[in-house]
Parts: C-alpha cells; sequence; structure tokens
C-alpha cells in the first residue's frame, strides 16, 4: 500500500444483495484495495439482515477485506409486511457490536403500488422510538416524501436521535434545512450523473464535518461505471467528483468523511 491511498468509509451498502452471492469474497477483497477500509451495510428487513450478519461475522479478522458493520430496519418498502410489533424482532441484532445503527427506516411514496403510506408512516415511528429508547443513531431512506419525512424527524421527541440521511438527493433548500436539524448527509454516485448537478450542489454545500459518501450497492454505480453492478471499489469515482467540486484534495475528502462515518456510528468506541 501506498502513502497516496485513501481511507474510505462506504457508510450504505447492500452485501446481502443476491447479485453479490457468486463473488462476494473476491469483490470485497477488491473493494479493500482500491482503499475501502470500512463498510456499513445497511438492513432492510429481517432475514436480510440475518444473511448481512453471517457476511460481517465472515469478514471481521480479515484484513484482506474492508472492516465491515451492520444496521438493523425495516425499509419502507417493506412496511406492509410488517406490523408494528414485529418491530421487537429487530433488537436481538443490537447485542451484536458490530449492529451500529436502526437503519435503514423511513418513507417511499415514489411507486403508486408501493407499501401503504400509513403502514409506513407507523413502523417508521415505532423504528425512531426503538432507536431512541437504544440510544443509537438512524439511517433515513426518504424518497419523494421530503415533507413527510421532515415533519417527523423535527419533532421535538426525536431531538435527541442522531440523523444521517442516506442518498440525499434534492437541492441546498432541503439540504439546509436537514442541516439546521443538526443531521448528516450521505451521497451516492448520482452526484456524477449529467442530471445530478444538483445533488452534487447540496453535496458541496455540505459542512465537511456532516458529509458521508455511499455507494447504496448494488445499485447506482457512479460514472463511469454507471449501469453495472455497483461495489464499494467505485467509490472513489464518487468521491473524485465531490472532491474535485469542493476543491479539496481527494485524499482529504475521503479521509474526513471516514471520520464522519466512525464518529456517526460510534465505531471508534464499540470495536
Ligand atoms: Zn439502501
Amino acid at each position: 500500500m501506498t502513502e497516496e491511498q485513501p481511507i474510505i468509509f462506504d457508510t450504505h451498502a447492500h452485501y446481502d444483495d443476491e447479485s453479490f452471492d457468486a463473488d462476494l469474497d473476491q469483490t470485497l477483497r477488491e473493494c479493500r484495495d482500491a482503499g475501502v477500509r470500512y463498510i456499513m451495510n445497511a438492513g432492510t428487513s429481517v432475514p436480510e439482515i440475518q444473511k448481512a450478519q453471517g457476511i460481517v461475522a465472515r469478514a471481521a479478522g480479515d484484513a484482506s477485506v474492508p472492516d465491515m458493520y451492520f444496521s438493523a430496519g425495516i425499509h419502507p418498502h417493506f412496511a406492509g409486511e410488517y406490523s408494528t410489533d414485529r418491530v421487537g424482532e429487530l433488537a436481538p441484532f443490537f447485542t451484536d457490536p458490530r449492529c451500529c445503527a436502526v437503519g435503514e427506516i423511513g418513507l417511499d411514496f415514489h411507486y403508486e403500488d408501493g407499501s401503504p403510506r400509513n403502514a409506513q408512516q407507523d413502523i417508521f415511528y415505532a423504528q425512531l422510538c426503538m432507536a431512541r429508547q437504544l440510544g443509537r443513531p438512524v439511517m433515513i431512506h426518504e424518497r419523494d416524501a421530503f415533507d413527510e419525512t421532515y415533519a417527523v424527524l423535527s419533532r421535538q421527541e426525536f431531538s435527541g436521535v442522531p440523523v444521517l440521511i442516506h442518498c440525499f438527493s434534492h437541492m441546498v433548500a432541503e439540504a439546509k434545512k436537514y442541516l439546521d436539524l443538526g443531521f448528516s448527509l450521505s451521497f451516492t454516485g448520482a452526484v456524477t450523473y449529467k442530471n445530478g448537478g444538483y445533488t452534487l450542489e447540496a453535496a458541496c454545500y455540505v459542512p465537511i464535518d456532516r458529509l458521508m459518501i455511499e455507494t447504496d450497492c448494488p445499485y447506482l454505480a457512479p460514472v463511469p461505471k454507471r449501469g453495472k453492478r455497483n461495489c464499494s471499489a467505485y467509490l472513489v469515482h464518487t468521491a473524485q467528483t465531490i472532491a474535485e467540486g469542493r476543491g479539496m484534495p481527494y485524499t482529504e475528502l475521503c479521509r474526513r468523511t471516514a471520520e464522519n462515518g466512525l464518529r456517526f456510528y460510534s465505531i471508534d468506541a464499540r470495536v
């Protein structure tokens, strides 16, 4: 490894996705070789979190792959399948020292035939209460539901819960509203897309101590890998684009965003 190699933290990935089943170990080694030191695998439903927990456990102590962690939460897409009393099924995951956050949770009103909105609202609220009770940070998924998500997260009762907005994809005005509440924002490969100029603008607006970068892999591969299965190694393109936009050295952008991730997820304190 050269001194020039960056320290990269992919703060939101889905290595439990079946598209990684055939070549996961090899893929993770390639990510490590590209400078990816840490990966947070985001939870979406109980079986997927169980699978992620196994992947994270296998990676632990293996210096040839990134240091992996996971979060536990019910994604809004699955809200229709989980009643709020099933949120308790997430609790056992938090006895694992590598389970760092409640997520991804939130609201997604993009699809007309998606999970019923009231079911999404109910399970989102229940999981925020769980995070507050456990003293854990939350990782938020929000799509086409900014006002509704903001209304819930800005409630006084959740003011003590650290919030990371994953895959932030609005304008500076919305970024400012979240930042004013003390939240951190994370950006994907969408900042490299031709039509993603406003997202890059928002990424350049966020104070450096509240900025994170992520792949959301296997989705949202950055240019020049757009359309391919994404993986944490491709995060270098996202980081380069944001570093250039902010006029700061690439390795510094990587280091600062990695430090933010470690601090947000209390990783130094835990493992
Ligand atoms: Zn995700």
